[in-house]
C-alpha cells in the first residue's frame, strides 16, 4: 500500500501574492511529500491499505513503534491534504449559505468570526493548526495532530502556521500571513465539506 502526494488544483504560483510560489513548492513538494514519504515507510510491513481517516482516528491500536510516526506523518498527510484544497486563486470574500448563517449565529458577524480565529492562529504557541470545525468551534492543534486523532470530525476548513508556511514571505510575522491567507480561502470548497457533515 502506498499513499501519495495529491496534486494542487492549482498552479504553485496561483496564489501569490498571498502564498508565493516559492513556499507553495518547497512546501507541497518537500514537506508534504517527505509526510507521504515517512507515512509509507512507517506503514511498510503492515502491507495493507487503509483510509487515512479511519488510521488517524484508531492511532491507538497501531503498534507502538510507529504510533508517533504515523500520527505525526499521517497527520501532515491529512492536513496539508485538506490545506490545498481550502484554497483558492478565486478565493476570499466571505461564505454564504447555510455555513454563513451557523457563523452569524455563533459569532454575531462574519468579522467576528475571523477576529477569533485569527486571535486563536496567532496565538498557537510553536508549530501547528487551527481548525473550523463543523459546529463552528474554532479548534487548534499542535504538530501535525488534527482532532480526528480524538474522535471528532473532520474539520471543514484548517490553517498551517507551522513556519515553512509562511517563512520565506513575511519572516517572523505570522499575523500578516494570516490576514493575506483570508484572500485565498476557497469558501465554496469548505460549504460543500460543512455541507456534507
Ligand atoms: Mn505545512
Amino acid at each position: 500500500m502506498t499513499y501519495r502526494l495529491p496534486e494542487l488544483p492549482y498552479d504553485y504560483d496561483a496564489l501569490a501574492p498571498a502564498i508565493s510560489e516559492e513556499i507553495m513548492r518547497l512546501h507541497h513538494q518537500k514537506h508534504h511529500q517527505a509526510y507521504v514519504d515517512k507515512l509509507n515507510a512507517a506503514l511498510e510491513e503492515r502491507g495493507q491499505s487503509q483510509d487515512l481517516e479511519q488510521l488517524l482516528g484508531s492511532l491507538s491500536q497501531l503498534p507502538e513503534d510507529i504510533r508517533q510516526s504515523v500520527r505525526d506523518n499521517g497527520g501532515g498527510h491529512f492536513n496539508h491534504s485538506l490545506f490545498w484544497q481550502v484554497m483558492s486563486p478565486s478565493g476570499g470574500g466571505q461564505p454564504s449559505g447555510e455555513l454563513a448563517e451557523m457563523l452569524n449565529q455563533r459569532y454575531g458577524s462574519f468579522e467576528s468570526f475571523v477576529e477569533q480565529f485569527n486571535a486563536k492562529a496567532s496565538g498557537l504557541f510553536g508549530s501547528g493548526w487551527v481548525w473550523l470545525m463543523p459546529d463552528g468551534e474554532i479548534a487548534t492543534s499542535p504538530n501535525q495532530d488534527n482532532p480526528i486523532m480524538d474522535g471528532q470530525s473532520v474539520p471543514v476548513l484548517g490553517l498551517d502556521v507551522w513556519e515553512h508556511a509562511y517563512y520565506l514571505d513575511y519572516k517572523n510575522v505570522r499575523a500578516d500571513y494570516i490576514e493575506a491567507w483570508w484572500s485565498v480561502v476557497n469558501w465554496s470548497e469548505v460549504e460543500r465539506r460543512y455541507a456534507a457533515t
